[in-house]
């Protein structure tokens, strides 16, 4: 028999495949990732569906086009070190480390990232190091990341952050209030920082990045 939750997966897959997500690794490792155990017990049978959802503490698990998009948009090769900048529930976090070398992951409220920490366990990913703490300064002390992706809505992207990006890296960020309209940007580092692209993917709609400094 096949289950009802395989079905809502692969219906899943094809909704992302129409959306434009056309990247063969990040789809199979959508599909590889069981996304129901960083959900609430009462979210389970809601988890395949393309939408954000509840995680508690007013935070969000994000909608599965919104993580395969940001996914894709890094163009993983597997060798990669990377910066998460709020763990949430960790589903996110769990898709990178599937693509990827290593990522550090940093979440500023502590029950989600113990959570979220259980999940990495339970699928036996040993590739995240995760940490409670304010991402807004990055996490200079382990820079340079190959990429750094932002998970919040971050109001201004500056030098702060991207210098702890190496030549020919990303940061794919929600950038703008949460009271306005935010835009996803993917900003490729230049050797020369005056050429620097920034590209935009869209409008999104993120948590706001909250941070005690400034
Ligand atoms: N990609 C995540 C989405 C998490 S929602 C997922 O799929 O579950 C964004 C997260 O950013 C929230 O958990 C919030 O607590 C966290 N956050 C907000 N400001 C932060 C900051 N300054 N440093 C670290 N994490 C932060």
């Amino acid at each position: 028999m096949i289950l009802e939750s395989h079905i809502q997966k692969a219906n899943l897959i094809m909704d992302l495949r129409s959306m434009g997500i056309s990247c063969n690794k990040v789809l199979s490792a959508i599909e590889a990732t069981p996304r129901e155990i960083f959900l609430p017990s009462n979210f389970h049978s809601y988890a395949y569906q393309n939408n954000p959802l509840p995680i508690g503490f007013e935070q969000t698990i994000s909608q599965p086009y919104i993580v395969a998009l940001m996914t894709q948009a890094l163009s993983l090769k597997g060798n990669e070190i990377i910066l998460e900048i709020g763990t949430g529930s960790g589903y996110q976090t769990s898709i990178l480390s599937l693509l990827s070398r290593r990522v550090y992951s940093i979440e500023r409220l502590k029950p989600l990232l113990v959570n979220a920490q259980l999940c990495f366990k339970k699928l036996k990913l040993t590739n995240i190091i995760s940490e409670v703490g304010d991402g807004f300064l990055g996490w200079p002390k382990l820079a340079p990341f190959d990429h750094i992706i932002i998970t919040c809505a971050i109001e201004k992207l500056d030098d702060r952050i991207l210098n702890q990006i190496r030549v020919n890296g990303t940061c794919i960020a929600p950038v703008g209030s949460p009271d306005k309209e935010q835009r996803l940007k993917k900003i490729t580092i230049r050797n020369n920082r005056k050429d620097d692209l920034w590209d935009d993917l869209g409008k999104v709609s993120f948590v706001p990045l909250i941070t005690n400094y400034d």
